[in-house]
């Protein structure tokens, strides 16, 4: 009978401890401009959702984002609260200048040089879960992961195949076909940048919030950027995409509110959008300057434009070679004497260490807004691009369009407080203050997030 009593009372204490515990859910609405809500009326957007923010949480004008402004660097700068410089997710693809990596992403979490908002609350004993977030594959930190991977070309075809892949890639074992047999929804054939793709998302995300009540969670989805790069920001199709995400986003809160009254729930993105009318081909001047091949299956180089979104991290082979760092710096300059070209400007490591981008390169070039960088080597240097398009990629510290989205509901959240413009480290710290876990980092400005300095 004493022993009935003492386990009944450490069930009370183990219950009243997990009461206790916070429940944070991050979504990533990939490529969210703040001003989709901060400007809702001016577009004609009918978020009701997302609008709810504004009134009843805590915001940002603007999160000046990385360098480049692009989504895996972006995304991992949001769970360490550190610049690609230092966490080592310098762009989404590999600089791959042999073609032998079939078009690797930085896809795994073992790329990660610093610790993670995963790793932190699962060390303090805090259940954590993704779906879809980039850079997660194997994340020691992560209870329950289906993480972004895929093995057909991206915005490509879809291989069958992925399905196997992603159920053997997922935690707990067998978690994506788990989910598959209780729902009759099977997950994505690899990675589908539609809203199709971030329904099902969402379809899991429920389950899991469901089955594991997770203390930690973040979620990425990825359509509006899609819909944004074919068609521009503020577009038909991207209002159309993001009122949908809107609903989505909706019976994302009500489950985390159904497991704790309390919980928080923050949206955030990782970078802004712009217009672009003209590709800057800079493959196209190392090929013709003989510095390399330009075959599709690579070939001899001696240096080569890695591109990163809107700008150019220039790769030498032999990095000590003082005549060839020479040779291509007079070339760049040379090309950014012509204003066609689109060039804003060629940056040294130094300057390149300032902005925390990636310290391999040998300069980096920027583009102006309304150029994009290109990885062709054949054709012209610059050519037009038709339609209404958009991307991002620029320096998030000249081109304001790249500021991305931060937006928190709950846990305290004073209500309709307008933070301003801030700094996208900043976000991670914030995030450990609100599961109660070590500060990722320290040495960042903490938001005035709580009611007890509410204006
Ligand atoms: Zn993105």
């Amino acid at each position: 009978m004493r022993r009935l009593l003492l386990s009944f009372a450490a069930l009370l204490y183990a219950a009243s401890l997990s009461a206790q515990k916070p429940h944070v859910l991050m979504i990533s609405i990939d490529g969210m401009r703040p001003d989709y809500v901060t400007q809702a009326d001016k577009h004609g957007l009918h978020i009701p959702t997302l609008r709810s923010f504004l009134v009843d949480g805590t915001y940002a004008d603007g999160v000046v984002g990385v360098f480049p402004t692009v989504t895996y660097p972006s995304h991992t700068t949001l769970v360490t609260g550190v610049w690609p410089s230092e966490h080592g997710i310098a762009n989404n693809q590999r600089f791959d200048p042999e073609r032998v990596m079939a078009d690797a992403w930085y896809w795994y979490a073992e790329q990660i040089k610093v610790p993670t908002l995963w790793s932190l609350a699962h060390a303090a004993g805090l259940r954590t879960a993704s779906v879809g977030w980039p850079v997660t594959v194997d994340s020691k930190g992560i209870d329950v992961l289906i993480p972004e991977y895929w093995r057909g070309k991206l915005g490509e075809t879809n291989n069958p195949d992925d399905r196997f892949l992603m159920n053997a890639i997922s935690r707990p074992a067998n978690e994506v076909a788990a989910i598959a047999a209780r729902i009759g929804v099977p997950y994505m054939e690899g990675n589908e940048t539609t809203i199709e793709g971030d329904e099902i998302k969402t379809r899991y995300s429920l389950e899991i919030l469901k089955a594991d009540k997770p203390n930690f969670m973040t979620i990425h989805l990825s359509s509006l950027d899609e819909e944004e790069h074919l068609h521009g920001p503020f577009s038909a199709e991207a209002n159309e995409d993001l009122e949908k995400l809107d609903g989505m986003v909706a019976r994302l809160i009500a489950q985390q509110r159904a497991n704790d009254p309390k919980a928080v729930v923050i949206v955030v993105s990782d970078h802004g959008f712009a217009d672009i009318d003209h590709a800057f081909n800079l493959g196209v001047a190392f090929v013709k300057a003989g510095l390399m091949s330009g075959a599709a299956k690579g070939g001899p180089w001696q240096a080569q434009p890695w591109p990163l979104g809107c700008m150019y991290a220039i790769m030498l082979k032999d990095p000590t070679d003082a005549a060839l760092r020479q040779k291509v710096k007079a070339l760049l300059d040379g090309l950014a004497a012509d204003p066609a070209n689109g060039i804003e400007a060629v940056m040294d490591p130094a300057q390149v260490a300032a902005a925390g981008g990636p310290a391999e390169a040998a300069y980096v070039v920027t583009l102006r807004k309304g150029f994009t960088a290109t990885g062709m080597t054949t054709g012209e240097l610059v050519i037009p691009v038709p339609g209404h398009r958009g991307t991002h990629g620029f320096d998030p510290r000249t081109t304001p369009e790249m500021r991305a989205s931060f937006f928190v509901l709950g846990g305290g959240a004073a209500k309709g407080r307008d933070l301003g413009v801030i700094d996208m480290r900043q976000i991670a710290p914030a995030v450990s203050q609100l599961l109660g876990v070590k500060n990722i980092a320290p040495t960042q400005s903490l938001l005035p997030l709580g009611d007890s300095s509410a204006r």
